[in-house]
């Protein structure tokens, strides 16, 4: 009896084994690039510097061959940033490995691997967060934990893609999608050989309520074709935001005119806090994730034609914005995907702030009308005028308040 237990509990795990992607390999990269020694990654530090040697060495033991500049695996660039008013200027990296398939076109899978650092550079919604590290387990260990597992994948599968595959590592994401930014004004290959770019940033908090969130199915017909189908295998569901313009480095590549899709598993309450820590990661989630996203890779390529870009329709750019006669004068959360419209921060004397709304409010009722999304938001300024009064509804933590507005 004994025996047969056992040889019961070997066969479960052998059959998890089988899958394509370990929990226990996922885990094993968040807990080095997530530990303490890597002091929160923040950009230019030797933490982020231990963690573009970890990522390096493994690039290089699968086989990929160096794509950053002077035949190394890195691309530095500057990064200027103020601590309390003080310019710092530091050299960050970004991390580039290609996998040489001998073809024309090139996919680029993308993960930013900077974080907070120690909580100095801004952007901490940690109360005094200074000297405090910032593992950013989730955010964005995760997605380079998956940029690092899809490397592997394709470097040991045996076989031979239509694509060739560049992965990359951001740095300088935190403070303004600066790595990639750097890496499109400067490629390492011609941007024209790329045919499409997939960005994995917070993809360790998957839960079946939420599902995955996934942005930039408006800049390729081919999202919509491919995806669905790959989600559903996974007994997963999700939400499509069609911009390919949002709050990570796909943005960069975007805007030239390549299409892009990014995958995310929604913001929490440890987002960009020093709780963000890997006890709270779901490893077997993020291992379903980078199956669908290694099928979509493999469903590419046997697509007759590379992914067509089309222009998406973004409502984040502001374009539209620009013909409202109001403005609440906010910036809104593109990474929140809950209901109503959650704000990042209020410009002074601007309508919102005056009516005593402040960043983490949530709006959800404004001029009568519900909003659930941001649609929903810009739709009421187009119906209103300057000078007029409305009144809105918003949320504070678990708070309701109501606020009179005068635009
Ligand atoms: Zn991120």
């Amino acid at each position: 009896m004994k025996y047969f237990l056992l040889l019961l509990l070997g066969c479960a795990s052998f059959s998890s084994y089988a899958q394509k992607f370990q929990a226990r390999a996922i885990r094993k990269h968040i807990e080095f690039l997530a530990s303490d020694d890597m002091e929160g990654r923040g950009t230019g530090s030797l933490g982020e510097i231990r963690s573009a040697n970890y990522i390096a060495t493994i690039f290089g033991e699968l086989g990929l061959k160096p794509a950053g500049t002077d035949a190394s695996f890195f691309q530095p660039f500057p990064v200027k940033y103020a601590i309390e008013g003080n310019l710092h200027q530091v050299t960050a990296r970004n991390v580039a490995g290609f996998l040489d398939n001998g073809a024309t076109k090139t996919i680029v899978i993308g993960a930013h691997y900077d974080h907070l650092g120690k909580g100095f550079q801004g952007s901490s919604l940690t109360t005094d967060s200074r000297n405090k590290i910032h593992n950013g387990a989730d955010d964005n260990a995760s997605g380079t934990t998956g940029l690092l597992e899809l490397a592997r994948h394709f470097a040991k599968n045996n076989i031979t893609e239509k694509h060739n595959y560049l992965f990359l590592a951001f740095s300088g994401e935190e403070l303004g999608l600066i790595g990639s930014k750097y890496f499109t004004e400067n490629p390492t290959i011609p941007l024209a050989s790329v045919s499409c770019m997939i960005n994995m940033d917070m993809i360790g908090r998957l839960s079946n309520e939420k599902g995955i969130i996934v942005s930039g199915w408006g800049t390729s017909p081919v999202w919509g074709k491919l995806i669905p189908d790959l989600v559903k295998a996974q007994n997963l569901k999700y939400t499509a935001d069609s911009s390919g313009v949002g709050a990570s480095d796909h943005t960069s590549f975007y805007l030239k005119n390549i299409p892009v899709v990014q995958f995310f598993t929604g913001v929490h309450g440890d987002y960009h806090k020093v709780s963000d820590d890997i006890e709270r990661i779901n490893f077997e989630g993020e291992a379903k994730i980078l199956s669908i996203i290694a099928g979509l890779l493999e469903n590419i390529d046997k697509e007759t034609t590379d992914p067509q870009f089309i222009t998406a329709d973004n409502p984040h750019t502001g374009n539209k914005t620009s013909d409202f006669k109001v403005t609440l004068g906010v910036m809104p959360d593109y990474s929140y995907s809950g209901k109503g419209l959650k704000i990042d921060g209020v410009s002074k004397a601007r309508p919102a702030e005056k009516a005593g709304i402040q960043a983490g409010d949530i709006i959800t009722k404004l001029a009568g009308k519900e909003i659930t999304s941001i649609y929903d938001y810009m739709d009421v300024l187009s119906e209103h005028e300057k000078g007029e009064k409305v009144e809105a509804e918003f949320l504070r933590g678990s708070e309701t308040k109501k606020v009179s507005i005068i635009f």
